[in-house]
């Protein structure tokens, strides 16, 4: 990825692509105290918009507070670094990829008088589960590991090291030829996927795991209750367990990369129909024609670059 054209901007400046590096030494390397976020922007008849830029903006200074990390730019700025980074580098629709770390002034798990840094970058990025996934679902396994409990490392926070365990799960599921892994809570309960949350169908009602769970509060997880209001279906927020999302009549995962992407099968146990149920398509649409700038009601959440 680094041997490309292009400009990150990284602490305040934009970087050539190929220049924008760190030292070997720097803290969050060695002992993974950092956080980040991954925002898009779509193409709309307007222009290229950044969907829900300043809650994704809002989540990395929380995430960064948890962290005991105090980021050195206003919100304001990081906004702006991200607009500036899909125009720069010519984007019409994107992922952005903001990232807040330690430097490499001292090591030591105490981080305490390093610097703290900041960069945002941006690239083309289709779907993060397939096209395919999107349209026919994708088969997914309970990962062995467990997901963080919410007293171990912070899982409200959208911390680098957290992804270590995601990418356990992915690993351990991809490797036996499945899409994605569902992780479990420490109390067995479902959680979320490596990358994504999870909600499920079931006699027309979706259910989605409380925070209680581990997950992380994703932002598309929050614009799905919105849709599901507008649409005139009930979300319960709750403990689900496994054998819950065997039975249930639909399933999906949500996620800025994944966006909305049904789930057919889990644990080699088909899901519903096994295909893409009717209100994860009801869903979908109703997602892809918010973040594409075809539904008045949301341009509050879309921010031209
Ligand atoms: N859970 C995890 C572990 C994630 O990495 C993501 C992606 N950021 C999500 C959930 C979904 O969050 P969002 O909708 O804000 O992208």
């Amino acid at each position: 990825m680094s041997d490309r054209d292009g400009k990150i901007w990284m602490d305040g400046q934009m970087v050539d692509w190929r220049e924008a590096k760190i030292h070997v030494l720097s803290h969050t390397l060695h002992y993974g105290c950092g956080a980040f976020e991954g925002v898009r922007a779509y193409k709309t008849d307007k222009g290229t918009a950044i969907f829900r830029l300043q809650e994704h903006t809002d989540r990395l200074f929380n995430s960064a507070k948890i962290l005991r990390m105090a980021i050195p730019f206003t919100k304001d700025q990081v906004n702006e670094a991200q607009r500036a980074v899909v125009r720069e580098n010519q984007l019409e629709s994107c992922y952005l990829r903001p990232l807040t770390w330690i430097g490499d002034k001292k090591l030591g798990v105490s981080p305490k008088g390093n610097t703290i840094h900041l960069m945002v970058a941006a690239w083309a990025w289709g779907a993060y589960l397939g096209e395919e996934g999107l349209k026919r679902g994708i088969r997914v396994k309970t990962s062995s590991y467990t997901r963080h409990h919410v007293n171990i490392t912070m899982t409200q926070a959208k911390a680098v090291s957290n992804y270590t365990n995601s990418i356990l799960a992915n690993m351990e599921v991809t490797d036996e030829g499945y899409d994605e892994a569902l992780l479990l809570d420490s109390s067995g309960f479902v959680s979320e996927g490596a990358g994504e949350n999870i909600f499920v169908v079931k006699d027309g009602v979706i259910y989605t795991p409380d925070l209680s769970a581990g997950a992380l509060n994703g932002i598309t997880r929050n614009t799905i209750f919105h849709i599901a209001k507008d649409l005139g279906l009930e979300i319960v927020q709750k403990r689900i367990t496994r054998d819950e999302v065997y039975i249930a009549d639909e399933a999906f995962f949500t996620g800025t990369a994944a966006e909305v992407t049904p789930i057919r099968e889990l644990d080699r146990i088909q899901l519903g129909a096994g295909s893409r149920g009717p209100i994860t398509e009801k869903i979908q649409n109703a997602f892809f024609d918010i973040v594409n700038g075809r539904n008045p009601q949301y341009a509050h959440w879309l921010t031209l670059v």
